[in-house]
């Protein structure tokens, strides 16, 4: 009976126009019409991920591709550099040992941004780096990191740039080919409004040329299978039907407002919260604060997890908590993919709610106001022209 809201960064609520899809009677993937629209599928993929190279699809969660990036890239030996900063940074290093890859790191304290410098630094001390690993929007952090700058040194090297944009392609700027990154990585429950269970991949010519070298062992994410399979428009093995169902009709709203309209859209809900954030004195964790979601400090009156359990229990608002050293700490707000700006309202509205139960000195409606404030200033044509459904699912 209760509506739920999610605000969780992954997964997030799945349009209606999705969950249609989910729903339609299954077809073989090895026939024209799969094979047609797995095409438009994978030209979509490229406007999103602003690049005319090859973006794979693989079936797998986003951790997948990362693995495939570095099975495929590089052999038992080799040198990489790991910008580091947050539990998903550090997934690159121990991806990188698990294949017998030798790993310099670039130290990121937890909400701090990557120093460029140091990079160029640590690439000058290695100059064998055969690949640095990065992250565009480091989920446990909320911090969004310059790639674009990351790329103009990578790019001077001989070393390929992978990154991690599994929550940050859709929410955060991210030109693949103008900034000249050689792998994107992203994942289907973020901002593509999906359930979990896709993996993408983009591969620039230079890392498609080092995918051939790799002596590391490979089967079911052997990309070179999947750039074969991808000269028909098809893929290796069994394709995710129903998901890459569900895709075409996710890209068809993410193109029909636009990429830039879909990251501005975002800009301005993290902006909103931030405000709100500033009106309730909560303190915010990251120093360069991602689109996609808002981690926010638990105030030291406040018991964090009480917190999340409350906004749950009394709201149906499902908010995420820190991870790993973080847990306790911070709490994060996704506001990425089918999450709309009304919606946000509802999750400030209860997280002031919650607050204010917990004994939190906040007066009712200060964030709502401050949020409200951002979105009144902004033209309609950014806030998007079409309303929007609630997302909420039933119980
Ligand atoms: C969600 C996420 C992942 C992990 O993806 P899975 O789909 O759980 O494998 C990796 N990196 C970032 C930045 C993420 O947000």
């Amino acid at each position: 009976m209760d509506k739920r809201y999610l605000f969780t960064p992954g997964p997030t609520p799945l349009p209606p126009q999705v969950q249609e899809a989910l729903s339609r009677p299954i077809i073989h993937h090895r026939t024209t019409q799969y094979r047609a629209l797995f095409k438009r599928v994978l030209e979509g993929l490229k406007q999103v991920f602003q690049t005319t190279q090859p973006v794979l699809v693989l079936t797998s969660s986003g951790t997948g591709a990362m693995e495939a990036a570095v099975a495929n890239l590089l052999s038992p030996g080799d040198q990489a550099l790991v910008v580091l900063g947050g539990k998903f940074a550090e997934r690159w290093e121990e991806l990188c040992r698990a294949y017998g890859v030798t790993v310099a790191t670039v130290e990121v304290a937890y909400g701090d941004a990557v120093d460029l410098p140091r990079v160029r630094a640590a690439l000058k001390a290695q100059p064998g780096t055969k690949a640095v690993f990065a992250t565009l929007c480091e989920t446990s952090t909320g911090v969004v990191h310059d790639i674009q700058g990351l790329a103009a040194i990578v790019n001077g090297t001989p070393a390929v740039l992978v990154v991690d944009a599994i929550s940050g392609l859709g929410a955060d700027e991210c030109q693949t080919e103008a900034w000249g990154v050689d792998i994107v990585v992203s994942g289907s429950q973020k901002a593509l409004m999906l359930p979990p269970g896709l993996a993408f991949l983009s591969l620039s010519e230079k890392a498609r040329h080092l995918i051939e070298q790799s002596k590391s062992p490979r089967y079911y994410f052997d990309l070179r299978r999947s750039l074969k399979a991808l000269e028909d428009d098809d893929t290796p093995f069994t394709s995710s039907v129903s998901l890459v169902v569900a895709l075409d009709e996710a890209l068809k709203l993410i193109l029909e407002r636009g990429v830039a309209g879909v990251i501005q859209r975002c800009q301005t809900m993290s902006q909103a919260t931030r405000q709100a954030c500033q009106a309730m004195k909560l303190e915010l964790f990251a120093k360069r604060p991602s689109n996609g979601l808002t981690a926010i400090v638990s105030p030291p009156s406040v018991d964090c997890k009480k917190l999340i359990k409350l906004l749950q229990d009394r709201h149906q608002v499902t908010v995420a908590g820190g991870q790993g050293s973080m847990a306790g700490k911070l709490f994060r707000i996704a506001h990425m993919g089918y999450i709309a700006p009304s919606d946000l309202l509802v999750a400030l509205g209860a997280l002031e709610l919650s607050l204010a139960e917990l004994g939190y000195p906040v007066t009712l409606g200060q964030g709502l106001g401050a949020a409200q404030t951002v979105f009144g200033s902004v033209k309609p044509a950014s806030t998007g022209a079409a309303p929007a459904p609630a997302h909420s699912v039933r119980a």
